[in-house]
């Protein structure tokens, strides 16, 4: 692996490191790389985590509709269908994208490149799979992921109340296990494991 200092620019490479080595540059000291240690196995348990929370908090009613006088509690998922159904599409679409596009599709490409590498495989295009998982997590990061709720939430609260059950803790759940899951990302390792079974 090839990598140019943040600090002097110096181009260099860097060997295969060690689980918990570290990579510094020859010329100035500066750290190009440090290991996290078993990040492999951290991020790994965290995306089977959040995919159980994800089932969780969309197993369970989270909203409670009232409609004629009758009380009618649904799932996120059948909140986006009535949405939908009611002609207020742009709200369906971005309730849609963030609370289930964006974290299932971030739990799924993460246990599709961790697993395999877990148990010393390689999946199937993992350069194409991983480059994607590192342009959609900025995308699906707390802030987006939040944002889309807070306007759900204030936008839905008009219409329905919130269930304080089991749905709503797994999503509060998941909010934080997916942040803990980016933040045991070990970028340079992946790619290092990538490469040395090329
Ligand atoms: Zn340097």
């Amino acid at each position: 692996m090839h990598l140019a200092c943040h600090e002097c620019d110096l181009l260099q490479s860097i060997p295969p490191l060690s689980e918990r080595g570290t990579a510094k540059c020859g010329r100035c000291g500066a750290v190009l790389v440090r290991h996290k240690p078993n990040s492999i196995e951290r991020t790994l348990a965290l995306a089977v985590t959040g995919l159980i929370l994800f089932i969780l908090a969309n197993a369970f009613p989270i909203l409670e509709f009232e409609i004629n006088g009758e009380i009618t509690a649904t799932t996120l998922i059948g909140a986006v269908g009535s949405l939908y159904a009611s002609g207020e599409w742009p709200l369906a679409v971005v309730v849609f994208l963030t609370t289930q596009a964006a974290p299932l599709s971030q739990i799924l490409i993460k246990l599709y490149v961790y697993l395999p590498l877990w148990l010393n495989r390689v999946p199937w295009r993992p350069g194409v799979a991983f480059r994607l998982l590192l342009e959609i997590e900025p995308w699906s990061m707390m802030s987006v992921f939040m944002l889309g709720i807070l306007v759900s939430v204030v936008k839905l609260a008009k219409m329905a109340h919130i269930l304080p059950g089991t749905s709503l803790w797994a999503f509060v759940l998941l909010i934080v296990v997916l942040a803990a899951a980016v933040a045991s990302m070990d970028t340079a390792l992946v790619w290092q494991r990538l490469e040395a079974s090329r």
